[in-house]
């Protein structure tokens, strides 16, 4: 009953990635790069492995990395954690996503609103909480959220506001003000905010700003993030939950029967990448930043109408001029056609949902340029 149109298959990454295997295509679905992270992270795996760090670790996760996690969040976003008491370790963003519902969800009379497409974990995260869900609509090309739209989701019965900011699948990052609305409404109805931040150093101009930091937003918000996108470790799956004391104890409390802890000697090495300089960070945005836009070049070329993303490893298209309706086949053919996958936005909304993004299409920029350069000239056979 988990999946979106409630049925038991696997999810759209897995397919994709099955499809690209079987076909030999090159595989721009599922988000995660195709090159090691960098060495001082590799490294330090190694030498907690040769150390012995391979048993539990605490269940908040290892001092170091706890220790790191709250000086990342001070350098970056200016927020003041206490490692002892604010920060948890989870296995993934995802588990600290589920941990995170479970603990602030009652049950069915409950409201999550989430902006929607969203990534595909949160409707099935939302529906193991028990609660409902309720979708603000984002709109090509651009993908921000009216805030119209947004006051319209919330209400008395909104438990938990869940931003995923930089957006999956969008690319989108949204405006100040809009952040502040979400602070307000927070307020205004007594709900908890949950951001999802995994792409927080992802971001092409500027600095990713995190909600936890605005005026008001402390007390009420645990912001989640995690290693695997920014040190190109999506396989170890160390993520983290930030907030208040009360909060984050009360995720403890369902955390500890989820996975209890994991990722022994994963944790140093992610402690290691967060203790890298300024110069590394801004170095992997400004990579991705390139290659977004030789992928978004070559999707122009090739015809479609490009949403160019703020943020992210994706790119959305909207594939109408080349006259497609429905993206979920043409995804499908295109593996076989000319040997590239792609990941219809359908797999991102609710099945009321899919006739508003029908066209459109998430490709993924985190491969190596030649790579790249082979997927856009296989496109350009599209035309
Ligand atoms: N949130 C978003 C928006 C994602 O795109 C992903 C996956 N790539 C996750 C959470 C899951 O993160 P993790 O692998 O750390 O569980
Ligand atoms: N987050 C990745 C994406 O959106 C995939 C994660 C997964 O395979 N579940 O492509």
């Amino acid at each position: 009953l988990l999946s979106s149109d409630g049925s038991t298959r696997p999810t759209i990454f897995a397919e994709m990635s099955a499809l690209a295997a079987r076909t030999g295509a090159i595989n721009l679905g599922q988000g995660f790069p195709d090159e090691d992270g960098p060495a001082e992270v590799l490294d330090a795996a190694r030498a907690a492995i040769a150390f012995g760090a391979n048993q539990y670790p605490p269940g908040r996760g290892g001092a170091e990395l706890r220790e790191a996690i709250a000086a990342h969040r001070l350098r970056f976003h200016g927020v003041h954690l206490d490692p002892d008491r604010h920060v948890l370790v989870t296995a993934g963003a995802t588990e600290a996503l589920a941990a995170a519902l479970l603990a602030l969800v009652d049950g069915p009379q409950d409201e999550v609103v989430v902006f929607e497409p969203f990534y595909d974990a949160y409707a099935a995260l939302v529906a193991l909480s028990g609660a409902r869900l309720v979708t603000v609509p984002l709109r090509f090309p651009d993908f921000q959220p009216d805030p119209e739209d947004l006051r319209a989701a919330v209400g008395d019965r909104t438990r938990v506001i869940l931003v995923n900011d930089p957006h999956n699948p969008t690319g989108a990052v949204f405006s100040p003000s809009l952040r502040a609305e979400v602070v307000r409404l927070a307020h205004e109805y007594d709900a908890w905010i949950v951001t999802d931040e995994v792409y927080e150093h992802l971001v092409f101009e500027g600095r990713h700003a995190s909600i936890a930091a605005m005026p008001g937003a402390w007390e009420r918000t645990v912001s989640i993030s995690s290693g695997g996108k920014t040190f190109s470790t999506t396989g170890w799956k160390i993520g983290w939950a930030t907030g208040p004391a009360d909060l984050i104890d009360a995720i403890v409390a369902v955390k500890q029967y989820l996975t209890y802890s994991g990722g022994a000697p994963f944790q140093p090495a992610i402690a290691a990448g967060l203790r890298l300089p300024d110069a590394w960070f801004s170095t992997i945005a400004d990579t991705l930043r390139q290659k977004r836009d030789l992928l978004g070049d070559g999707l122009r070329a090739a015809g479609f109408d490009v949403s160019v993303p703020a943020a992210t490893y994706f790119t959305v298209v909207d594939a109408q001029a080349l006259g497609v309706v429905d993206a979920d086949s043409f995804c499908r053919e295109m593996a076989e056609r000319i040997g590239v996958v792609a990941v219809p936005v359908t797999a991102f909304v609710r099945p009321e949902a899919r006739p508003s993004v029908a066209s459109l299409i998430r490709f993924a920029a985190c491969k190596q340029v030649g790579v790249l350069e082979e997927a856009v000239h296989r496109l350009s056979r599209l035309r």
